[in-house]
């Protein structure tokens, strides 16, 4: 069954919290409306959030981060992203920052690049958190923000949910494009019209020092965690 096919266009006004612009309506797959959202962080997951209030999707937010280094850093992400979660009146699951399993898993590829084995492993540890909670808590479908970055590899991402997912016969996962039509320019424009935080590197401490390596061998400074926000003049 095709998931993505727009059915109707769901007006705005009739979601007084959403950005004012008409969007396809989307469909969960099996035709499922409840779904668990896995979401990195309020920049990639305002978009997805908006995209399923306005196809009135029951969703929930599942926020397991542990890859996120410093706490400094971490709580930012996890706090916006409440915030938001709340202005629009949808529920969110605070789960473990059990970084110190993360740091175990990732041992050995401490200097993979981005995209490759680390990130598969960083997709794998939070899509089977996200799973599981989905299991006992009746949930049949899942799905994440994490795609809509361009800075990503959706297949990498999607064959990490959909490992996840598998070991579940009651479970589904949902490997929607986000970035599609226009879903890459809404999230930057919402980004915008929250001022929501802009983050600088991917998330682990290991993408926080390659990017800084990266900006030191280009002559600029360090990444400044907490100073940097959508529509500001860039910060250097
Ligand atoms: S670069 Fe990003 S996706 Fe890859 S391991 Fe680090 S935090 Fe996870």
């Amino acid at each position: 069954m095709k998931t993505d096919t727009p059915v109707a266009i769901a007006k705005a006004c009739d979601y007084p919290t959403l950005t004012p612009i008409d969007r396809p309506i989307l469909t969960p797959p099996s035709g499922h409306k409840k779904v668990l959202l896995h979401s990195c962080c309020a920049p990639c997951s305002g978009e997805v959030m908006e995209a399923m209030l306005a196809s009135g999707i029951e969703f929930t937010i599942y926020f397991y981060n542990p890859n996120i280094h410093p706490k400094k850093e971490y709580e930012i992400r996890k706090n916006e992203n409440i915030a938001f979660a709340q202005k629009h009146g949808i529920p969110f699951i605070d789960a473990d920052y059990d970084m110190d399993n993360w740091f175990a898993r990732a041992k050995g590829m401490e200097q993979d690049p981005e995209r490759g084995r680390r990130c598969t492993m960083c997709f794998d540890m939070r899509f089977e958190r996200t799973a599981l909670y989905a299991h006992e808590n009746g949930f049949p479908v899942i799905t994440s923000s994490l795609g809509i970055s361009r800075w990503k590899n959706m297949a990498q991402i999607n064959d990490c949910g959909h490992r996840a997912a598998a070991p579940y016969d009651d479970l589904e996962y949902w490997d929607f494009n986000w970035r599609k039509g226009g879903g890459s320019n809404r999230m930057i424009e919402i980004s915008k019209r929250e001022h929501f935080y802009q983050q600088e590197y991917c998330g682990c401490a290991y993408s926080l020092r390659d990017t800084n390596n990266f900006r030191r061998s280009q002559g600029r400074e360090p990444i400044k965690i907490g100073v940097k926000y959508y529509g500001d003049e860039p910060v250097e």
